[in-house]
C-alpha cells in the first residue's frame, strides 16, 4: 500500500532513511514516495483496463509539479478547478487536452484561458455558467465542450465537509433538472455536449454509495448519450484510503483482519462498477485525488517541548495546523510514529503545534511512545490535502517538500524563506 516502513529501528521511505532527509532539509518536511504514486495510479488504471477510460488526477489534492509530472508521465489527465491549476498542469508537462475543468465559480477569464488551451471538457455546475461559457466561446469563435455535473442526491455517508452529492450541497445540477438543461444547451451554438459528470464526495470507504449513484444516474446517461451523442461519463473521485494505524505502520497481520477485507481497493471498486459501466459503451472518466496521493506522503515534525498540565501530556511539535489543517478542519486521524522506533510503555498524549489556536492539534489523548525534545515524528498519510492547504498563518513559512524514488531523493520545493511571506506587501505612501 505504501513505501514507509521501519528497517531495524529507523523509518525509511523506499531505500532512504527519513532521518537523513530531515538532517538535510530540516523540519517540518513533507516527503512523498514516487513509487507509491506510480503504484496507486497503475493499480487503478489496470483495474479499469476493460473500459475505455481516462484517469484525471484531481490535482487539488496535491499539486506539486513533481507529483503531477509523475502522473502526466503515466498518461494521466487532470481535474482542475481554477486557471492556476490549469497553468500548473502546463508547467508540469501535462496535457490540457486531457483536462476537465470543475468548480461552481468559473470566471470569464478562466473560461477563456481554458478554451484557448483546448481542454477536454468543462464540467458545468449551473445554467448561468453554461450561458457564460457559450458567450465566451462565441466571442473566441470556438465551440466549448461541456458536461453537466449531475447531483444525484445520494448521501456518500462521509464527513459533512466532504459530502458533495446531496441537495444540501452547492455542487452540480439537480438530477430532475438535467434533461431540461441538456435540451436547452443543445440549442446553444457554441456548446458541444460531450458528456455527463458526477462526484458524490470524498473519502468514501465503501463501494456502495458509488454503485448506488451510478445505478441512479445510469438511465439518464443512456438517454442523454443517445439523444446528444455524448462521448463520456465521469464518475468523479472520492475513493477513500486507510488512515488507521495497523496498516500505516506496515503490520502484515493486519491485512488478514476483517477490517482489512472491507478496504475499498481498486479491485473492489472496479468489480462493483465495471458491470454497470461496460454496457454503456461510453468512455469513462475518473477523478481520483486522495486515493492516488494520500498514502504516498508523510509530514515529518520535530518535538520541541514536552509539557504536562494537570490532566494532559502535550507533545509540542514544530509543525502546525498551517502545515496540515486536516485534523482541525475535518477531525481527521493521522497515524503518528517516531522516526526511531521506541519500545516500552506508551503515554496518552496530545500532539500540538505552536499556533495560537486550540484547534492546532494533530491528535488528542492518543497512546504514543515516549518521545523527548529533538526527536522526530512522522504524520502518516499526509500526501492528500496536506501541503496544498498550507498557509502562512502566524507568519510561518511553508514547509519543504521532498520526492523519493528508490534510493534517490530530491527537494521538489524548498522551504519558504520568511521574507518571502511578506515580500509582495506594501505599506501605503501616507504612512
Ligand atoms: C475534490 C474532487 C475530486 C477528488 O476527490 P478525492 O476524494 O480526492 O478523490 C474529484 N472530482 C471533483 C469534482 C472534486 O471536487
Amino acid at each position: 500500500m505504501h513505501d514507509f516502513r521501519y528497517v531495524g529501528k529507523k523509518l525509511f521511505c523506499g531505500r532512504v532513511a527519513v532521518e537523513s532527509l530531515v538532517k538535510k532539509h530540516g523540519s517540518p518536511l513533507y516527503i512523498y514516495s514516487q513509487h507509491t504514486l506510480t503504484d496507486h495510479f497503475q493499480k487503478l488504471d489496470h483495474a479499469l483496463a476493460p473500459l475505455d477510460h481516462l484517469i484525471c488526477f484531481a490535482m487539488k489534492a496535491n499539486s506539486n509539479l513533481a507529483v503531477m509530472r509523475t502522473f502526466a508521465n503515466l498518461g494521466s489527465g487532470f481535474d482542475v478547478v481554477s486557471e492556476g491549476e490549469l497553468r500548473r498542469v502546463i508547467a508540469a508537462g501535462g496535457d490540457p487536452r486531457k483536462c476537465v475543468f470543475a468548480g461552481v465559480g468559473k470566471t470569464e477569464l478562466e473560461i477563456e484561458f481554458a478554451l484557448r488551451k483546448g481542454i477536454y471538457c468543462f464540467n458545468v455546475e449551473s445554467e448561468p455558467e453554461l450561458l457564460r461559457i457559450n458567450r465566451v466561446a462565441a466571442r473566441l469563435k470556438k465551440v466549448a465542450p461541456v458536461a453537466v455535473r449531475v447531483n444525484p442526491n445520494v448521501d456518500a455517508g462521509t464527513h459533512a465537509k466532504i459530502t458533495t452529492g446531496t441537495y444540501e450541497n452547492k455542487f452540480g445540477i439537480a438530477f430532475e433538472q438535467v434533461e431540461g438543461v441538456y435540451a436547452r444547451a443543445a440549442k446553444l451554438k457554441n456548446i458541444r455536449l460531450r458528456g455527463l459528470q458526477m462526484h458524490i464526495g470524498s473519502q468514501l470507504t465503501e463501494v456502495r454509495p458509488f454503485a448506488l449513484a451510478v445505478k441512479k444516474v445510469l438511465p439518464l446517461v443512456q438517454k442523454l448519450a443517445a439523444k446528444h451523442h455524448l462521448e463520456f461519463f465521469s464518475i468523479g473521485g472520492g475513493i477513500g484510503i486507510v488512515y488507521q494505524p495497523a496498516l500505516a505502520s506496515g503490520d502484515a497481520a493486519w491485512w488478514k483482519t476483517s477490517a482489512a477485507k472491507k478496504i475499498l481497493t481498486p479491485q473492489t471498486y472496479a468489480a462493483a462498477l465495471l458491470p454497470l459501466l461496460r454496457p454503456l459503451g461510453l468512455k469513462i472518466l475518473l477523478e481520483p485525488g486522495r486515493f492516488l496521493v494520500g498514502n504516498a506522503g508523510i509530514l515529518v515534525t520535530r518535538v520541541e517541548y514536552l509539557k504536562r498540565t494537570g490532566r494532559k501530556n502535550f507533545v509540542i511539535v514544530d509543525a502546525a495546523m498551517n502545515d496540515l489543517i486536516r485534523p482541525a478542519f475535518y477531525d481527521s486521524y493521522h497515524e503518528i510514529i517516531p522516526l526511531t522506533k521506541k519500545g516500552g510503555a506508551t503515554i496518552s498524549s496530545d500532539v500540538v503545534g505552536p499556533i495560537c489556536e486550540s484547534g492546532d492539534y494533530f491528535c488528542k489523548d492518543r497512546p504514543l511512545p515516549k518521545v523527548g525534545e529533538g526527536d522526530h515524528l512522522a504524520l502518516l498519510s499526509a500526501g492528500a490535502y496536506g501541503f496544498v492547504m498550507a498557509s502562512n498563518y502566524n507568519s510561518r513559512g511553508l514547509a519543504a517538500e521532498v520526492l523519493v524514488n528508490g534510493n534517490k531523493s530530491a527537494l521538489v520545493r524548498p522551504r519558504q524563506g520568511l521574507e518571502e511571506i511578506w515580500q509582495s506587501e506594501r505599506v501605503p505612501g501616507w504612512m
